[in-house]
């Protein structure tokens, strides 16, 4: 979308330009965040954001390496090579580009005329925006939100797409995490009619009190464009709050007596529909509709939207029609394990180019090696004429490192043969004129690339063969109506019903938690051992160097291993390499934890003559090491009074020992009745660093802090922490605001049997549970201690929840399956799903009820149970 500003844009930043492009009719398309997205750096400007530890400078030279002209940086901020790095480059330099970019939004979105809803609440913002599309995509072009984007970030992106010369309305939502955010928000969506839905607990941290929180989410409908709030008049606290503020309102409620302007009630319903009546006073009329489904928050958020509808006048009968089609909305990519070794990205629920461009970036963030394959539907929803938008899909691809397309549908079979044909034409002249240094941007297809096409999901399936995508990484993403949900059935690994999910958007989280602890230049250690602590140490690793860690560490030679060959190149310590070891570090360039005389003799000896201070001239460098105190853990570590003889070593080999830093572990740093003895312990540390420091001729990294001790002794970063259980959601040291961290994973398994026990009859092994009670419903589960779910949890000291109710277990834990007591929760049904732990039931109590640790139960979940990778 075309958008002239430039001789305007400083006045409009209120910048001041350090430079003007040399393309003076330079205009703005792309807005950029992150350079590793550029696809189409033609007409694309870059914002240079800083956060607590990231600084979006440091791209300059590469964005602008990639074509790039139009840089928008911060005031004072030295530019990396200086201003003669980018002779052609524009660039402006604001007070804050992240307030740039919301006024350039702003400036956008005022140029649109038409309704904008905005959409807030705790709960619910996302499925009730997208349904919301989905009702009214009949009467409305709609430019919408992609996904949850959501943010201070995510609301300019998302409103940027607005078209005003296609869409007829946008829908917009907008989310908050502190005070102050949310009068930036209404600044850039000016809505023009608002959503309210619900007001929960979420986020909590940045707030004072629940009416503090509403009160800034309320700020969103502040405008004097602003003309009507819909909203649930059944929340006292936002009624009181809407009315306190002369908000123009619509109302809706469930209750008998609370005034509104649409009563909606209840009738006898089937268990998996709702039906209902509404009753919107007002015209007087009077319809039912049936929702197809009953569970509470999907009928509240359909509430939402059936509001607006009636508001806008949709005939009943239409609405009932399009109610009908209503689907759940699956927000988030699953990445899991298909068969052959290969990778599934799996994102089938909609297929429009903003969320394909989002599932590339995700494709793109993969370092696993191998081919890169898409398996796309149709493009639905674009506006674009059919050559154009495949065009433009096509564009997106090479950022992404695809190399294989698969096509499902009449339109993109068709659209990709033709781009084929002309790729062929353009090749020949783009050899001719080898000269040039920049390719034809229509060039994309190199001849390792693959196109395949299909005019049906049937035709594809009748011919596929799981091999087929053996070792590659696959994104699948398809319009709901090409049903690739099939494929990916068909192309994932065998799943039996225990799964663990990890939240990668809830790690990514927690790491931007203790980031904001530490102090600016220190660097972050993450400990991946033990497989990520369960969570899966590839796809941890992977988002990590994504979030760009400095270093990771994992406990044996073997885990580095199996991370380089997945294509993880952050720097890696290994903390406990056997000698025998050495070679294989040196090749995977892993960097050993010395921690006693006899590994760093045997580490000289391999890699240098043991007597000449010379190195034998290794093929490879030798590995960097890192050399391991004793403070006072007493478990690893050279102690303090074999310091002289250390020094000796490294006085000797110092010219050509790689030394990549001094560490010590703290035995206590969760535990405040023993802080003395961790000062101490850090006391101790400074001093024997300093001594090896002045042997080896110069300063080393340092670090002593794991994830309590990051939160517990701001004082005692050094050079850089070394993050763990953290990470995983789980505060060790009990002084993290309750939402200041979430939850990463969640272990389920299915019901595979309900048996009604009459009473005295017994359950499973040793008759150790027994009906003494009367009569019991047990329901036996898919999960036992070889899955990881610990023994004692047995005879009734674990519960798991189901459908949201706690059912205690009853009898013992067998190996692969246990019975837990679900009389209680009457709709229990073989098959449904019951969670282990994760929301709900959280790790650190869970764990303390069989007198054990948070550690233990991540640790233990088993191989054999399949890791599901969620990002929403
Ligand atoms: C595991 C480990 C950590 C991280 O500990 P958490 O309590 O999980 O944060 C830090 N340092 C060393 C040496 C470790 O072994």
């Amino acid at each position: 979308m075309p958008f002239h500003l430039f001789p305007a844009l400083p006045a409009l930043l209120a910048g001041h330009l350090l430079q003007a492009p040399a393309d003076a009719a330079a205009e703005v398309r792309h807005l950029l965040l992150d350079s590793r997205r550029v696809g189409l750096p033609a007409g694309a400007v870059f914002f240079a954001l800083r956060g607590p530890s990231h600084d979006g400078h440091r791209y300059l030279p590469d964005l602008y390496a990639q074509g790039v002209r139009l840089f928008i940086i911060e005031e004072g901020v030295a530019l990396p090579g200086g201003l003669a790095a980018y002779p052609e480059a524009g660039l402006l330099a604001v007070a804050s580009p992240l307030a740039a970019l919301q006024t350039l939004a702003a400036a956008h979105r005022a140029g649109f005329t038409g309704p904008v809803i905005g959409i807030t609440g705790s709960n619910g913002k996302t499925i009730v925006k997208e349904w919301l599309a989905q009702l009214l995509s009949a009467d409305e072009d709609i430019c919408r939100s992609p996904r949850s984007y959501n943010s201070q970030v995510g609301v300019p992106l998302s409103v940027w797409e607005l078209n005003p010369a296609r869409h007829t309305l946008g829908i917009f939502e907008a989310g908050i995490s502190e005070v102050g955010e949310m009068t930036r928000l209404a600044a850039i969506i000016q809505p023009t009619e608002g959503i309210f839905t619900t007001l929960g607990t979420a986020h909590d941290a940045g707030f004072a009190s629940a009416e503090e929180k509403l009160q800034e989410k309320l700020r969103l409908f502040a405008g004097s464009q602003f003309q009507r709030l819909f909203y649930c008049a059944d929340q006292p606290l936002v009624r009181a709050a809407v009315a306190a503020r002369q908000l123009p309102a619509f109302s809706w409620t469930r209750q008998p007596e609370q005034p509104a302007d649409i009563r909606f009630t209840a009738e006898p319903s089937p268990s998996d529909h709702t039906r209902l009546r509404a009753d919107y006073f007002a015209p007087g009329l009077t319809a039912e509709f049936t929702l197809p489904f009953a569970d509470e928050p999907s009928v509240e958020n359909a509430l939402h939207c059936l509001a607006v509808l009636l508001h806008r006048q949709v005939e009943p009968a239409e609405i009932q029609r399009r109610l009908a089609r209503l689907h759940p909305v699956a927000m988030r990519l699953e990445m899991k394990l298909g068969r052959h070794g290969s990778y599934l990205l799996d994102d089938t629920y909609n297929n429009d180019l903003a969320g394909l461009a989002l599932a590339l970036n995700a494709l793109a963030r993969q370092s696993r090696p191998g081919r890169r394959t898409l398996i796309l539907s149709d493009v639905l929803e674009s506006g674009l004429n059919a050559a154009d938008l495949y065009a433009r899909v096509a564009g997106l691809l090479p950022a992404a490192g695809v190399s294989r397309v698969v096509g499902i549908g009449e339109e993109i079979s068709e659209q990709l043969s033709q781009l084929k044909i002309k790729n062929e034409e353009l090749k020949g002249q783009d050899d001719a004129a080898a000269s040039t240094t920049v390719s034809n941007p229509l060039l994309i297809f190199n001849s390792q690339f693959l196109i395949q096409t299909y005019p049906t999901t049937e035709a594809f399936l009748a011919q596929l063969s799981s091999a087929d995508f053996a070792h590659e990484t696959v994104l699948i993403k398809g319009a709901r109506r090409f049903g690739f949900e099939r494929i990916v059935a068909a192309l994932q690994a065998q799943q039996h019903g225990t799964v663990l999910e990890v939240n990668l958007d809830a790690l990514s989280h927690n790491l931007q938690h203790y980031r904001r602890q530490l102090r600016p230049g220190t660097k972050l250690m993450v400990m991946v051992k033990a497989f990520a602590y369960g969570a899966g140490s590839y796809e941890v690793a992977g988002l990590l160097e994504f979030q760009r860690a400095d270093y990771l560490a994992v406990a044996y030679a073997d885990e580095g291993v199996a991370l380089r060959e997945a294509g993880i190149s952050l720097p890696i310590m290994v903390m406990n390499a056997a000698p025998d070891s050495f070679d294989t570090l040196r090749r995977y360039r892993l960097e050993p934890e010395i921690y006693s005389f006899e590994m760093l003799a045997e580490y000289l000896a391999t890699f240098y003559a043991t007597e000449a201070p010379q190195p034998t001239q290794p093929f490879l460098p030798a590995p960097r090491i890192h050399l391991k105190l004793d403070t006072g853990m007493r478990r690893l570590g050279f102690d303090e009074a074999d310091l002289p003889a250390l020094v000796k070593l490294l006085r000797e080999h110092a010219a050509h020992l790689p030394v990549a830093s001094i560490m010590t572990h703290l035995a206590a740093a969760d535990d405040s009745d023993h802080d003395d003895f961790t000062q101490e312990q850090l006391a101790t540390f400074r001093r024997m660093a300093a001594t090896l420091e002045e042997a080896l001729g110069h300063s080393v990294l340092k670090h002593a802090l794991n994830s309590a001790g990051i939160l517990r002794f701001p004082d005692a970063q050094f050079d850089m922490v070394r993050l763990g259980i953290g990470l995983y959601g789980v505060d060790a040291s009990n002084t993290v605001a309750p939402a200041a961290l979430r939850p990463v994973s969640q272990l389920r398994t299915t019901i595979s049997q309900i048996k009604t026990l009459p009473a005295g009859y017994t359950v499973g092994y040793g008759r150790r549970g027994t009906a003494t009670t009367g009569e019991r419903r047990i329901a036996t589960l898919a999960i036992g201690y070889a899955d990881g779910y610990d023994r004692r949890f047995g005879n009734g000291a674990g519960a798991v929840l189901i459908h949201g109710q706690a059912a205690p277990l009853v009898g013992s834990v067998c190996m692969d399956m246990c019975m837990a007591d679900v009389t209680n929760i009457p709709q229990a049904r073989a098959g449904d799903v019951a969670l282990i732990f994760g929301e709900g039931l959280p790790l650190p109590e869970l764990a303390s009820r069989i007198g054990t640790i948070a550690y233990e139960l991540l640790t233990n979940v088993s191989e054999r149970v399949k890791r599901v990778f969620v990002s929403e």
